[in-house]
């Protein structure tokens, strides 16, 4: 496990930088998208949801960040049109791309594989898996031009090992993390770095929905599991590619 958890970012780690969050309306991509800004970036904030989109984009500015930009986008319907139009403004806009993390997920059903529903299956494998490559397709260009940028894919406990009644969202984590090796591999001559994170058991809606038992005050807040989600956004990780982090140790 590697875990960057006691890194202390330092306040300008991310000037100057353009960085791209999905789902960064609420839980772990808000934190995020608000850390990111918090250390220099300006930051897009991309998600279905304008409306929560904008309680973001006000939180980042009145921080006195650089200014955010709202990119809407519905990952379930999105189609290559859609992320080659992401590609063109952000084009227009910035010339180029230093982050990327890709953070937007659905939790789908927690059944057996025998009782899945199919299309909640797929569906699920659009939002977390098809979406990702799709828009990972379409920004590489504008990555390359940044030189040095960061792409980060969301994973999880069960996209590495496989647990009873996790279906979908586990196989669409193991997905994620077979993509994310597949283009460290390919990008192996460059500085452009691609690496996974799972966050660990965080105080989110979508935790809640995994576990409605569940005490969250046992759990640590999304803006507690930053450290790493930084350390992988700076120059620090610079030449760490293809690699499996975890933003919390295990309980
Ligand atoms: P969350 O609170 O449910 O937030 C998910 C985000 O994804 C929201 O911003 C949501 O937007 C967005 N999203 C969902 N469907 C979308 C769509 N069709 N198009 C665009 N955006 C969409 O979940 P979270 O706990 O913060 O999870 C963040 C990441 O961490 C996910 O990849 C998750 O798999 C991973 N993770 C979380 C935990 C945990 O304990 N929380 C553990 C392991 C891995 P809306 O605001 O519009 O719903």
């Amino acid at each position: 496990m590697i875990c960057h958890i006691d890194y202390e970012a330092p306040d300008d780690l991310l000037d100057g930088k353009i960085v791209l969050v999905t789902g960064a309306s609420s839980g772990i991509g808000r934190a995020a998208a608000m850390s990111y800004a918090r250390h220099g970036a300006t930051v897009i904030l991309l998600g279905r949801s304008v409306s929560r989109l904008e309680v973001v984009y006000d939180a980042i500015e009145a921080m006195g960040a650089p200014q955010p930009a709202i990119f809407p986008l519905n990952l379930e319907s999105a189609t290559s049109q859609d992320y080659a139009t992401v590609a063109t403004k952000l084009e227009k806009e910035f010339g180029r791309l230093d982050g990327l993390l890709h953070n937007a997920s659905i939790l789908g059903e927690r059944v057996t594989v025998a009782d899945a529903d199919p299309a909640i299956w797929a569906q699920v494998m659009q939002v977390n898996f098809t979406a990702t490559l799709g828009l990972t397709q379409a920004l590489l260009p504008l990555l390359q031009v940044s030189g040095d940028a960061s792409v980060i894919f969301t994973s999880s406990s069960v996209g590495r090992q496989g647990r009873a009644r996790w279906g979908a969202y586990s196989t669409s984590k193991f997905a994620t993390e077979g993509l994310m090796q597949i283009l460290a591999d390919e990008h192996r001559d460059s500085n452009l770095r691609f690496n996974s994170l799972n966050p660990g058991a965080t105080r989110t809606a979508m935790r809640k929905a995994a576990y409605p038992d569940e005490d969250p005050q046992v759990l640590r807040t999304p803006e507690e599991i930053m450290p790493t989600y930084l350390w992988l956004m700076g120059p620090e990780s610079l030449g760490t590619s293809g690699r499996a982090f975890d933003a919390q140790p295990p309980k």
